[in-house]
């Protein structure tokens, strides 16, 4: 429930008692107000009811003052008359007005504040009027003037003092209630001046309170709403590279600001994954279409490669011999291994995806080089049940990551690795199954040359590629000689091994520069692109000297020698097509049967009629394989000779 000042947030429930506490003092200040707004008015009131009352009391305080003037000027009236009927008349009149007097004195008394100061002077008064009547009667005594000094001594001496007493009293009465009403006054003016000042100070942190709510209301609420609802509504329009402020914040802001960016990263992380699913779908439409396997783990090398930039990958595939695996294709770098045994990966031994860095139990895989990181997955590549390679992934991680931002997005990327796993697998599936289709499709199973079928495609793009570059390609037919007769004497089963033997001297002898293929039964037909009449008849004459030195062993013995009769012809001379040089091959060969076997023949004049030039080609070829017959003989005949020698 802290104060931080570093981002100037305040936590939901000081915030909360802030806001009541504001209130409540709003609430407070608003009643200070009202209550010093009354007390104001009430001494407004107090100067008015003041001032007002003032003036009936000094009314009242005049009218005695100039009563008791009349009533003594009455009393000299009284004893200056000179008859008994002025006398009477004046009298009356004294009288009357010392009666009027003594109400309003007494009527006055009775108005005043019993415990105010002018009541004391008042009552002072009074009995100094009390007592001043007595002499008043003295006065009006019809034979006191008949003694003049007496009288005189009476008006000047003897009264004069009490009256000027009276008279004293009530201006002093007089001034009190003046002075009174202006202290009242004066009290309440001092009075109202506090309220006012109490009021200006309220009506002031009213006003800063109400300032500060509107600053903070603005600054803390409504502005950071505004930025992250305008956040949200470009992420909602699809604009993941919007920034979410606020989120270093401790407050409820900060809480939704936190919550939109985890929306966010799941947005862009299912559109991440949504356009790495649509690559994968394109990426298997591609590899079901690769020609061969070279091409299938190029395509696998760039699109992986680009799919997780920050994964540095291989993909090992099982060798023929199933004992390793050798590494197919790798990109982002180079693989520290190029095979690998099954023994040295977790994840074949165990037959399932082994991601390291995520588990407390784990070991380190011994194919992967120490200086990998934690983070690496090895997911074996299932096919029809069988595993047919594995895909290795070293995750490299960015320098802003933290520990754990890299293993998460380790852990998203090995699952990216599964799902790819999957389309690889049935691609690499279907590649082998293809391959293999086609290889049984092209290839003879006895001999394990290629078949007839694959000459008569391989024959059609050489003769172009001759055509194009006008270079020969020869072709050499070969059958082998009383070939019934042996299956009939040594059973078909020696044959075949006849036939396999004679295969095996037909691929390793054409393995570089030819193509060497069973054509049929116990015939086969060697194309040789680039290679002139001439050196094909010597080739033929070799191959033909060489199935005539086979020794086959077979069961306890050995097989009898086999012989093979070949013909020899060249494209253009011989023809424009394959059909047609095979056909002018066949000729040859068939003259090297009637000549009695065991023998080559190239192919004559007949078939080259129409092309001068073939005639002495085919001289030539002729010269050139007596040349080698000649050659061939000597040799035997030094080999005959050298045995003799030692027998000797
Ligand atoms: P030629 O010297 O005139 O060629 O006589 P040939 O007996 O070799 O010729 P032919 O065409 O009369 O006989 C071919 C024989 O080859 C017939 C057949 O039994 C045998 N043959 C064909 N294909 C195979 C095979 O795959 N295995 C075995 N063992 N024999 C085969
Ligand atoms: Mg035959
Ligand atoms: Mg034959």
């Amino acid at each position: 429930m802290a104060l931080k000042l570093g981002n100037k947030s305040l936590s939901v429930s000081i915030k909360k008692s802030l806001l009541t506490s504001i209130f409540l003092l709003l609430v407070i200040l608003g009643g200070l107000s009202i209550a010093t707004k009354m007390r104001l008015s009430a001494l407004q009131d107090t100067i008015e009811t003041v001032g007002r009352d003032r003036l009936p009391k000094l009314r009242a305080l005049g009218e005695i003052n100039l009563g008791i003037a009349r009533v003594r000027s009455a009393s000299y009236r009284i004893a200056l008359t000179a008859t008994p009927e002025q006398r009477a008349e004046v009298e009356q009149s004294f009288r009357r007005r010392v009666a009027a007097l003594d109400k309003k004195i007494e009527d006055t008394r009775a108005s005043l504040n019993p415990a105010s100061p002018l009541k004391l002077i008042f009552d002072q008064f009074a009995h100094k009027w009390t007592q001043y009547g007595k002499y008043q009667e003295l006065l009006v005594d019809p034979e006191a003037p008949k003694d003049q000094v007496k009288f005189s001594n009476l008006v000047n001496v003897e009264t004069e003092a009490h009256f000027q007493a009276v008279v004293d009293l009530i201006n002093d009465g007089i001034k009190l209630a003046n002075q009174e009403a202006d202290a009242a006054i004066d009290e309440a003016i001092a009075e109202s001046h506090y309220y006012s000042a109490i009021l200006w100070i309220v009506n002031a942190v009213s006003i800063l309170i109400g300032l500060a709510t509107l600053i903070f209301v603005v600054r803390d609420v409504s502005t950071p709403i505004h930025r992250i609802t305008s956040s949200m509504e470009q992420i909602a329009r699809g604009n993941l590279e919007t920034e979410i402020p606020y989120a270093d914040r401790g407050n409820e802001l900060g809480l939704m600001a936190r919550a939109l960016t985890v929306f966010k990263k799941s947005l862009v992380e299912n559109e991440r994954l949504n356009a790495a699913t649509r690559t994968l779908s394109e990426l298997s439409e591609w590899l079901q279409s690769a020609k061969s396997e070279g091409e299938l783990y190029g395509m696998i090398s760039s699109v992986l490669g680009r799919l997780m930039p920050e994964c540095k990958g291989s993909l090992f595939i099982y060798a023929n011999s199933r004992d390793v695996l050798e590494v197919a294709a790798e990109w982002n770098g180079r693989s520290h291994t190029a095979s690998i045994h099954p023994e040295d990966c977790w994840s074949l031994r165990r037959g399932h995806s082994y991601v390291h860095g995520t588990s407390e139990v784990e070991f380190h895989c011994d194919h992967v080089h120490s200086t990998v990181n934690e983070n690496y997955c090895c997911i074996p590549i299932l096919a029809h049940g069988e595993t047919v390679g594995l895909l290795h992934l070293e995750y490299t991680a960015d320098a802003s990551e933290t520990a754990e931002e890299a293993k998460a997005r380790f852990a998203d990327r090995a699952r990216l690795g599964s799902a790819c796993a999957e389309h690889l697998a049935i691609a690499i599936a279907n590649m082998k199954l293809r391959e293999g289709l086609r290889d049984q499709s092209v290839r003879d199973v006895l001999t394990g040359l290629n078949n007839r079928r694959y000459l008569l495609e391989t024959a059609r793009r050489e003769l172009l590629r001759a055509t194009r570059h006008k270079h020969p390609v020869s072709v050499i037919t070969l059958d082998v000689d009383h070939f019934k007769k042996f299956n009939d004497n040594h059973g078909h089963d020696a044959g075949d091994t006849v036939l396999r033997h004679v295969g095996e001297i037909l691929a390793t002898q054409f393995a570089e520069d030819a193509v060497p293929c069973r054509f049929g039964g116990e015939e086969f037909v060697v194309m040789l692109p680039n290679v002139n009449l001439q050196d094909a008849a010597a080739r033929a004459e070799e191959l033909r000297a060489k199935v005539e030195a086979l020794n086959i062993r077979y069961a306890e013995g050995h097989l009898p020698r086999v012989t093979i009769s070949a013909g020899v012809a060249v494209f253009p001379e011989a023809g424009a097509t394959l059909m047609d040089v095979l056909r002018v091959a066949d000729d040859a060969l068939y003259r090297a049967k009637d000549g009695g076997r065991n023998k080559v023949e190239v192919s004559g004049h007949a078939a080259c009629d129409a092309h001068a030039h073939c005639d002495h080609a085919a001289d030539k070829a002729t010269a050139a394989l007596r040349e080698v017959l000649e050659r061939a003989k000597q040799a035997e005949a030094g080999a005959k000779a050298g045995k003799k020698n030692k027998a000797a």
